[in-house]
């Protein structure tokens, strides 16, 4: 059957202007280290859902992406984080949000998702969820970054918030000082042709107390279904909600017969961009037919599958 693996950390105004050599090493690296991880899984046989969760806490643990260590910084200043896992093979799916000092946002909706009986778990119900688990928290120093910190110092004291590597505030003209994190997902078809999607993040600068974006969302920002395909967005979380960005693509399979590439052009370069949605996705169908697809400047990327296909990107085409 073979398997594919795709991931992403994050798209906006990635361009060359704000890479150098040093960070381009860097980006290779973490790519490629959160592809190994994945791959392993895979390649012995395990499950997609497996080779998700491995992927992206490699991209969690690394303070470059804005998921886990590295979260940027809400209104109030602290770190409140959002992710989901879907399993395609069963339809079942686990989701946190508004958490804080959990190590890997990522396990915790696995967990939800396994052990809770429910889907959608957050803030103090699901930290409690969470050490009933032995989920590993972290202190709130484990997630502290100067440069997410300084980026959030700037626009505090305005009603602005932004995306992590956008150049301009979402509402005027504060420039971000730091183009390089992003939200992560990652996608994979396993040997056995199941599919599962899963997308870990801090959210946006400044956003709201309470603010919840579309990663953690079940059909907004990560979907997968075996019969269509496994999908993870990034971008400007309010018009991906409304959009219902994941489960659209995978209902214009289902009902409409498009193909993955088709279906991902539809949303991302054509019903986002009319409403002004900035963002991407990451998607794999139950062939291992895969994209990665966005409207922004650039998207963090990478590939890798059975037949020997390896890929790290990040500006666009
Ligand atoms: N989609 C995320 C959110 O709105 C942000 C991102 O993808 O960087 O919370």
């Amino acid at each position: 059957m073979g398997y594919t693996l795709v991931i992403h950390g994050g798209a906006g105004k990635i361009t060359p202007a704000i890479m150098n050599a040093e960070l381009e090493q860097q980006y290779t690296e973490a790519l490629n280290t959160a592809l190994d991880a994945g791959q392993q899984v895979l390649q012995g046989g395990g499950s997609a859902t497996d080779a998700v969760i491995s992927a992206i806490v490699e991209l969690e643990n690394n303070t470059l992406f804005n998921a886990g260590k590295g979260a940027v910084f809400t209104k109030k200043g602290l770190n409140e984080m959002d992710a989901a896992i879907m399993d395609g093979s069963n339809l079942m799916a686990g989701a946190v949000a508004g958490v804080r000092n959990i190590k890997n946002p990522i396990r915790l909706a696995n967990e939800i998702m396994l052990h809770s009986g429910h889907v959608f778990l957050s803030g103090n119900g699901a930290a409690e969820f969470a050490l009933n688990r032995g989920v590993e928290f972290a202190p709130d120093e484990y997630f502290f970054n100067k440069q997410r910190y300084d980026q959030w110092v700037e626009i505090r004291d305005s009603d602005f918030y932004q995306l992590d590597h956008k150049e301009d505030n979402l509402k005027g003209a504060v420039p971000n000082p730091d183009h390089k994190f992003g939200t992560v997902g990652a996608v994979a078809m396993d040997e056995q042709g199941n599919l599962a999607a899963g997308t870990s993040t801090g959210g946006m600068t400044n956003k709201r107390f309470g603010r919840i974006g579309d990663s953690p969302v079940i059909g907004s920002g990560t979907y997968a279904n075996n019969n269509t395909c496994a999908i993870s967005c990034t971008g400007h979380g309010e018009f991906f909600l409304r959009a219902v960005v994941a489960y659209d693509v995978s209902c214009l399979m289902e009902y409409k017969g498009l193909s993955l590439k088709e279906a991902c052009n539809t949303v991302i370069k054509g019903k986002l961009v009319k409403m002004g949605g900035e963002g991407g996705l990451i998607a794999v169908d139950a062939k291992g037919n895969y994209d990665m697809c966005f409207n922004s400047a650039g998207m963090y990327r990478g590939m890798r599958n059975n037949q020997g296909h390896s890929e790290v990107a990040w500006f666009g085409k």
